[in-house]
């Protein structure tokens, strides 16, 4: 009965051993998992400035699209999406192909 008693105690030893163990690696695995999503944390905190500032550097250059009058119906428009008339090397700008088309005409006319 004493070597079964030594054995039971060895293999509840063994156990206990092996549960400490589970439990240090897991406690430790989830100290870094805090550790990364504090990391992580701080990175989208850093990288965040960053892009608000990609943003604001982004912003001005929207700003800057230059605006071109509709010589026909006098609607501004975005010069890259206005549509354009070159006549005696003189730009015309106009908000739709109507109007190019009807200032095309008044000219040919
Ligand atoms: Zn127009």
């Amino acid at each position: 009965m004493d070597f079964f008693a030594s054995l039971l105690r060895m293999t509840f030893m063994f156990f206990m051993f092996r549960i400490v163990i589970t439990l240090i690696s897991s406690i430790s695995a989830s100290r870094k998992m805090k550790d990364q999503m504090r990391k992580n944390s701080s990175d989208n905190m850093a990288s965040s400035p960053n892009s608000s500032a990609t943003d604001s550097s982004n912003r001005p250059a929207a700003l800057n699209i230059e605006m071109v009058k509709d010589q026909l119906c006098g609607t501004f428009v975005a010069k890259d999406k206005a549509y354009i008339v070159r006549t005696g090397g003189q730009d015309h700008y106009f908000c739709s192909w109507e109007c190019r088309e009807r200032y095309a005409d008044q000219a040919g006319s």
